[in-house]
Formats: C-alpha cells, structure tokens, sequence
C-alpha cells in the first residue's frame, strides 16, 4: 500500500511546491538572469548594463550558520539592489579560493587554520571543520573570474558588481584594474572602502559595527544578514551559551550578544542606498 501511494503524493506535494514558488516569483520583478527571456533580457539590458555575480563558497560558518552562507548572503543582497538600481543578476559562484596551509602533512584551507594563532580571543587549534567544501586553487579561480567578466562584455553589460566570499572579493580587487582596461567594463563589489571615492573612514567604522555587507566572518554582521535573509535557517541555540567561551570559526564581534535581524535590515537599507548611488553615479558616465 505504502510504496502505491508514496509516488503519487509526492507528485502531488511537487506540483503543489512548484506552482506555488512559481506563483510567487512571478509577483516580483524578475531579475534573475537564469530566469530572463532574451526578451526580459534585452529590456533589461537596455535600461542598466549592469551584472551581480554573487560569489559563495560552502564553508563552516559556525555551528549556528548554514554552510552556503557567504553565497546566499550576496544572492540576496543583489537582487533587492537589482530591484532598485537596475540590471541582471547571475547565478551563484560556489567555487571559490581561500587560503591553503600543510601542517605535518595535513591540508588546511581557510577558516580551517584562520585564527589559529595563540593569544587571540578566538584561537583554536587547526582541525578540518565540518561541511566546508568547494575550494579551488587561486589561477583556477582567476580563469573563472576573467571569463565569466569577458562574457559578461561580449553579452552588452557595462558595469559588473561582483562581491561574497572574502578570498573570492579580494581576487575581483586585486585584478579589477587589469580587467576593467582589458573588457571596457567598470567593476565594483560592495565593501564601502573598496569602492573608489567612497573610502571614508566612517564607512569602515560602521562595518565594523555590523553595517556592512559581510565584513566578519560567522559573526554580528554576517549573522545579522542571514537572521534578516533566512530567519528560519539561523540556529543561535547552538552556539555555546556562556559568552567566555568562544565559539569556533567565528571572527568578529561576538554575535551572540550583538547580531539581530533589525541589524542585518538596517546594513542592508543603509548599502542599498549607498550602491545605488554609485551605479547611478556609474551609470551617467556611460552617456
Ligand atoms: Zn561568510
């Protein structure tokens, strides 16, 4: 009886399932590159050339983070910006770079080895932490990246914000000259010191405040976005409940005591305004 029925109610739970994530896309604007007609594409295109790369990894981000966290975080952050300032978002970048280091004969990538240096509020010892994946080494990532902007040329946009995973951001700034003078595209992400013209120090005192878009790791800034994106995915509860114990792989300022969805809504309003003045700004030197 059971194995006659299973198919068929999931067949229906399915259709169900599908039709309703239909019905709600459908009441947004859609900004999705994957999701575009050439036609939405053109119209698009033809009002802001402008891509978002959001760039992920799958890696540990404390016990009370899902693991793609860096990649969800830029996905959503890019399509509200999409809304507001015009233009197409790609698909999620999951691979990405990060650190390497062999300690008597064991690989360590990342936040593996990251804060392992004595002293330090947030010291651990090197371990394999659980979950994290999808690393790829440096000039593989560069390829991917320097193609990925060369077809984004070729396809007519202009402005490309690509932003996520830290390693992966600091491989867009550290080539972006190169690449802007090579494909004629003007390149952003969504640090506020990185952007050029914007390095003030009061935008880098408010990301250390939690009013950025992803300037920790696991901590109040990061927790924060996600506890306003994925309310329902956040476990703080697993986080060890006495504050002097920190809780590992978490850089940053403690978000236990601090990180609140109010906060991640209030980093986001505040880098929404900010990007879309500067992709207007951008926007208006292309004329
Ligand atoms: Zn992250």
């Amino acid at each position: 009886m059971k194995n006659v029925f299973l198919p068929l109610i999931a067949l229906v739970l399915c259709f169900g399932c599908t039709s309703n994530v239909s019905d709600n896309k459908i009441k947004e604007e859609l900004v999705e590159y994957a999701l575009l007609t050439p036609t939405d594409f053109r119209q698009r295109i033809s009002e802001a050339p402008i891509a978002y790369l959001p760039l992920g990894t799958l890696e540990w981000h404390g016990e009370h983070l899902p693991l793609g966290s860096d990649g969800l975080q830029s996905f959503e952050f890019m399509k509200l910006l999409a809304r507001e300032a015009g233009g197409i978002v790609l698909p999620m970048l999951f691979l990405g770079p990060d650190s390497v280091r062999v300690i008597d004969g064991e690989t360590y990538y990342g936040m593996d080895h990251f804060l392992n240096q004595e002293g330090r509020r947030e010291y651990y010892p090197e371990q394999q932490l659980d979950g994290s994946c999808y690393w790829v080494p440096d000039e593989l990532f560069k390829s991917m990246l320097e193609n990925t902007i060369s077809q984004l040329a070729r396809a007519g946009f202009k402005i490309i914000v690509a932003h996520g995973h830290g390693p992966s951001t600091q491989t867009v700034l550290k080539y972006w000259d190169e690449w802007e003078q090579k494909y004629e595209v003007m390149i952003f992400t969504a640090w506020a010191w990185n952007v050029r013209g914007e390095s003030d120090e009061q935008a880098s005192n408010r990301a250390r405040e939690g009013i950025g878009i992803m300037t920790d790791h696991a901590a109040t800034n990061e927790t924060s976005l996600m506890m306003y994106f994925y309310p329902e995915l956040i476990r703080m509860d697993l986080l060890p409940e006495d504050t002097a114990s920190w809780p590992v792989g978490v850089w940053g300022v403690d978000p236990r005591l601090h990180a609140s969805s109010e906060l991640g809504k209030e980093a986001v309003d505040y880098h929404l305004h900010r990007m879309k003045g500067v992709l207007q700004g951008a926007l208006e030197s292309l004329d």
